[in-house]
């Protein structure tokens, strides 16, 4: 008899055991909208031209070993992303209001800022404890701030009808947020939904959160990957570090170097200026090290590797930022045609949005039925929320698609 013998099945994950039915299709015509990674136009991986050249270079160099990083990651790694999320002249980091560690991708970020907060995080009021995330958010979210015993509450987010921001509803709820809650911010390129805060937009959100001592927790998946422009995508965070926030960064490098299975990304904890701003950073590092040593001990080294080289080679970082155009753009050039041809055979509803919506992925409004009957008839893939990735859509199937959406919503 099995200890675990009352253990309950759970789940699948719901996008991969999507993938998974994706492949099993055996159909010519199949159309995968379900993951968020990045494909060309024709519908393939794409290892990008300066990922290729860097990690030409690491393999070519005769000292490349496999020795362990420190606890903290690759210091070229993460002072480099320091300054690329930051800006290279962000008085944060000249203050040494900045400590930073690699982490396993986005998600290890996010965990280890969950557990951060879990243990550390101590506002005046002891109920303020919770997350709130956007509704919808990550799915992910959820999981990892329960595995770490932060309660989670949800704020207003995707307005059905516009298929746009809920901003009022947003606000009202943060308003009425307990003092000191930590609210889940989406730095751009929101996923699911596409949808951002305008800059004026966010610039009323950080007055509210000011005035409410909430507590911002930004996850940064997409910069430069949303708009093509490193310093756009990173726009509200360092907004938010100029008004004297205290804060903490997530940082993916899986979607704007395609090192997904690589693994790469950073969490930064950034203290608000004043007197003892330096000491508190450097104590909080020294906690944020023993996490790190007890979890992973010490983060994977060759996508750091690899993005180092990019972030600190002035050359090969110009050809990245021409990589992200290229990615930005073909999706934006997507967004536009799938658009024009829904409008075009005019489908029932406004479609707008498409091109509204920014990053990897729209939010279309189609319902779990039509997401149904596009999978069975169709054969294409997306998750029941109505969710597409952009990236899936290419000059072969752009027109196969809005073609069966407009059958589906008919
Ligand atoms: N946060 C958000 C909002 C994301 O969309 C993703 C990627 N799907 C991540 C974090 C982390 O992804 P990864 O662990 O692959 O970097």
């Amino acid at each position: 008899q099995s200890a675990f013998g009352a253990v309950q099945q759970a789940p699948e994950d719901p996008l991969f055991g999507l993938m998974a039915a994706y492949r099993k299709d055996e159909d010519s015509k199949k159309v995968d909208l379900g993951i968020g990674a990045y494909r060309d136009n024709n519908a393939k991986p794409w290892v990008l031209p300066v990922v290729k050249k860097a990690d030409d270079r690491l393999r070519d160099d005769p000292n490349l070993n496999h020795e362990y990083l420190p606890i903290a990651g690759l210091a070229n790694f993460t002072t480099a992303s320091q300054k690329l999320v930051l800006g290279d002249d962000s008085p944060a980091i000249s203050e040494k209001r900045v400590v930073s560690l690699q982490t396993v991708s986005g998600t290890g970020a996010v965990h280890l800022g969950g557990l951060f907060l879990s243990k550390f995080y101590t506002p005046s009021n002891s109920e303020s404890k919770a997350i709130h995330v956007s509704s919808p958010t990550w799915a992910n979210h959820n999981q990892i701030f329960s595995n770490v015993n932060l309660p989670i509450k949800t704020y207003p987010y995707f307005s059905k009808e516009t298929k746009g921001l809920d901003f009022d509803g947003m606000v009202s709820s943060l308003k009425s947020a307990t003092e000191g809650s930590i609210i889940l911010l989406h730095a751009c390129a929101h996923n699911p939904t596409g949808v951002d805060p305008t800059q004026d937009q966010w610039k009323q959100i950080s007055t509210i959160m000011k005035e409410k001592s909430l507590f911002p927790f930004f996850d940064c998946a997409y910069q430069g990957f949303a708009s093509g422009s490193l310093s756009t995508d990173a726009w509200a965070i360092r907004y938010f570090v100029e008004q004297g926030f205290e804060l903490v960064i997530c940082q993916s490098y899986a979607k704007n170097f395609g090192l997904y299975g690589e693994r790469a990304g950073a969490f930064h904890f950034v203290t608000s200026p004043g007197s003892h701003a330096q000491e508190t950073t450097s104590r909080v590092g020294s906690q944020l090290a023993i996490l790190q040593r007890s979890e992973i001990s010490n983060p994977p080294a060759y996508g750091a590797r690899i993005a180092s080289l990019i972030l600190n080679d002035k050359e090969l970082f110009a050809q990245w930022e021409e990589d992200l155009r290229t990615m930005s753009g073909r999706i934006k050039e997507m967004r536009k045609a799938l658009r024009t041809k829904l409008e075009e055979k005019k489908t029932p509803g406004t479609w707008n949005h498409i091109t509204d919506q920014i990053g990897m992925f729209s939010f279309t409004g189609l319902n779990e039925a039509q997401v149904q009957r596009l999978r069975e008839k169709y054969h294409v893939y997306m998750t029941k929320n109505g969710r597409i990735s952009m990236a899936g859509l290419n000059t072969n199937n752009v027109d196969y698609f809005a073609d069966s959406v407009d059958a589906v919503v008919r």
